[in-house]
């Protein structure tokens, strides 16, 4: 890891937070949660813009969710996850902690759960899933989010791989980093939003949908 991540990991007091109790089984299990400074500077974000209700799609075991509720109580969030086991994992997670009242699990696919929260309007949208399908989740969830609202994508950078795909051999990843490439150029350009790309760990994009739009 780099020195002044650790660093800054270490530095911070945030990082002993009760849902930390999570991050072993996620590690063991090699389910990708969210890196800590990368949560650091949503959470950040969720404060200063004042978000309650946001939408995230790809919950695996309710950790990010439940970090963003534990924000404030005022907070509200609806999270899609499609695969069983996590299903089950982030409903004990969901139990167990008094954020977890504030997080409503929607179990489907992103891709054809739209219907579960078309009424809603959100302040925030975290794009969390299948990287190859951010593009998708972003057209598809987007007219939901207010003017001003936020859209945050997580591992815009896929492991040093999108600023360097020459180093991948597997033909999967390939396919998947040029899909993040190809999305993070949309988005750059996207006439409706002012996005910020940020070099965080696994690369963390903010795009601000425009007022006027
Ligand atoms: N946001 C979580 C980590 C999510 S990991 C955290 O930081 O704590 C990505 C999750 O997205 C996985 O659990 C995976 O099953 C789920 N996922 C991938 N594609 C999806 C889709 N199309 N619809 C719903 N969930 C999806
Ligand atoms: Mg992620």
């Amino acid at each position: 890891m780099d020195k002044n991540e650790n660093y800054l990991i270490n530095l911070s007091q945030k990082h002993s937070h009760e849902l930390e109790a999570l991050r072993p089984y996620a590690e063991e299990n090699n389910v990708p949660i969210i890196h800590p400074l990368s949560l650091d500077m949503i959470k950040q974000l969720i404060r200063i813009h004042q978000s309650r209700h946001i939408l995230e799609i790809g919950t695996a075991i309710g950790y990010s969710a439940m970090h963003f509720a534990s924000v404030n109580e005022d907070i509200n969030v609806w999270t899609i996850e499609r695969d069983e086991t996590m299903q089950k994992a982030a409903k004990e997670n969901l139990a167990n902690y008094t954020y977890g009242s504030q997080v409503h699990l929607i179990e489907g696919d992103a891709r054809e759960t739209f219907e579960a929260v078309e009424d809603l309007s959100f302040d925030m949208i975290f794009i969390d899933a299948a990287k190859a399908q951010s593009q998708k989740f972003f057209e598809l969830y987007t007219p939901l989010l207010r003017k001003g609202g936020l859209v945050i994508v997580d591992n815009i950078l896929y492991h040093d791989f999108v600023a360097d795909i020459e180093v991948v051999r597997s033909r999967n990843v390939k396919q998947m980093v040029k899909k993040i490439q190809k999305f993070n150029t949309w988005l750059n350009d996207h006439p409706d939003y002012e996005t910020n790309f940020l070099d965080i760990e696994d690369g963390l994009a903010i795009a601000i949908k425009g007022e006027s739009k």
